[in-house]
């Protein structure tokens, strides 16, 4: 039997109410993933969601965007979730840019917003 496929989750602080509620809708389909997350959202999403094994990376700021860039780059992660904020100036607006060249690179889904996740996961 192969491995769930892995989904990462990202959420920056002003979209991480969102996330919760997006992982709490979707708790049924999220169970089909093998879960990671930034330290901060995967907490959020564990909270909102006891049932979900989150495997937590660490805060973004402090490398878990990184973490997860590096696990694209392995093939660890099949799909990305990353709901940014569109309207803060973000210190560490360049994980973003890191992530969606790898994203890109290695020819992964990459959600920015709940619309293009909800797709992604009626598609599984
Ligand atoms: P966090 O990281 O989940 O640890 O807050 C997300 C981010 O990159 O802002």
């Amino acid at each position: 039997m192969s491995a769930a496929p892995c989904i990462a989750l990202i959420a920056h602080d002003q979209k991480k109410d969102d996330m919760a509620a997006f992982a709490r809708q979707h708790q049924a389909a999220l169970s089909r993933f093998r879960i990671v997350a930034t330290g901060t959202t995967g907490g959020r999403v564990q909270d909102a969601c006891p049932e979900l094994q989150v495997t937590r990376l660490k805060s973004g700021p402090l490398g878990g965007d990184q973490q997860i860039g590096a696990m694209i780059a392995t093939g660890d992660v099949d799909m990305l979730i990353f709901f940014i904020d569109p309207l803060s100036a973000l210190p560490h607006d360049v994980d973003v840019k890191a992530l969606t060249r790898l994203a890109t690179v290695y020819d992964i889904p990459m959600a920015l917003n709940r619309a293009t996740a909800e797709k992604f996961l009626d598609f599984q």
